[in-house]
């Protein structure tokens, strides 16, 4: 491709991008988004992104969970309302009345199990929402080429780490074979994905690659993915274009973890710590 398909995203670009709140708005105009997340031994990953969502805008939150993370995602996320799967310990199936969620984010916790694997295959087949997949979602489908065949023509934002890319794509050479792979992706499954590193690039199906400018190592740590699902998420439900979601929800989340370099510094941070720095990220973009 030509090098005119690579962009960079300013912090200008995404301030423009920012939508006030309405004053006579209310919870309803904001979006209604479902979070498929979380397994046993892995609730922690729904729990951050329903509060990543939940501090991201979102008007009301949704989070399905297997019966064993019941109690976890009530105590821990309060303002989430909560639905349980019929598995005990994965994500097996799609709630009832799924079509009145303005957007669904799966993936983070939810495991491989064969019962996973099915209940993706039915959410690719039955609901004509925008997605924003992750983790496991991505490794669910990268294996297996019924799942790829069910991609067309739908909404989806896919958000893999470079190990995840790999397997959704194959084997890459190097920095610039991997842009190549991810403009060749996007282009073919006319979607989005958010290939995160160290410069995050969100490729588009027109090809075009947006680099983003935020974020540091002290990112490098268990559940941080997580937040950035449950932001996007959020994004997507509040009717920004998947583009715009993309290009937003990337940045925001590295500003959220620029601005947590001052008070936690890199060794400490957490994936917590992104959270508790999205108001101060969002307050620096308005
Ligand atoms: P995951 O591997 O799914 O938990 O996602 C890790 C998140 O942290 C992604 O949003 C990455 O872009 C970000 N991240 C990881 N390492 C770095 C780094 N060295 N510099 C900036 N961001 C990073
Ligand atoms: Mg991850």
């Amino acid at each position: 491709g030509a090098p005119t398909n690579f962009f960079c995203t300013t912090q200008e670009d995404i301030q423009q991008l920012l939508k006030p709140r309405r004053k006579f708005s209310h919870k309803g105009m904001y979006g209604h988004a479902l979070l498929l997340c979380g397994g046993y031994g892995k609730m922690g990953a729904a729990v951050l992104a329903a509060r990543a969502c939940l501090r991201s805008g979102v008007g009301l939150l949704t989070v399905q969970v297997p019966q064993a993370g019941y109690s976890i995602l009530q105590t821990a996320v309060p303002e989430a309302m909560t639905l349980t799967d019929k598995n005990r310990r994965h994500l097996s199936e799609l709630p009832q009345g799924v079509e009145k969620y303005d957007v669904i984010g799966v993936g983070p916790g939810i495991g491989t199990e064969r019962v996973t694997k099915t209940a993706i295959g039915q959410l690719l087949a039955t609901s004509s929402h925008p997605l924003v997949i992750d983790a496991d979602a991505i490794n669910l489908i990268a294996a297996s080429e019924k799942l790829k065949a069910q991609l067309y023509k739908k909404k989806l934002i896919f958000t893999p780490h470079p190990k995840e890319f790999e397997r959704l794509v194959g084997k890459v050479k190097n920095d610039y074979d991997r842009l190549q792979h991810l403009r060749e992706f996007c282009m073919e499954y006319k979607c989005y994905v958010a290939l995160k590193g160290s410069h995050t690039a969100i490729g588009t199906p027109e090809g075009k690659v947006y680099f983003n400018t935020t974020g540091n190592p002290g990112m490098a740590t268990g559940g941080t993915g997580d937040v950035l699902t449950g932001i996007i998420t959020a994004l997507v439900g509040q009717q920004y274009t998947l583009e715009e979601a993309c290009r937003l929800g990337v940045y925001v989340h590295g500003l959220a973890a620029d601005l947590a370099l001052q008070t936690v510094g890199e060794i400490a941070m957490t994936a917590s710590d992104v959270i508790d720095h999205l108001p101060r990220a969002f307050l620096h973009l308005t």
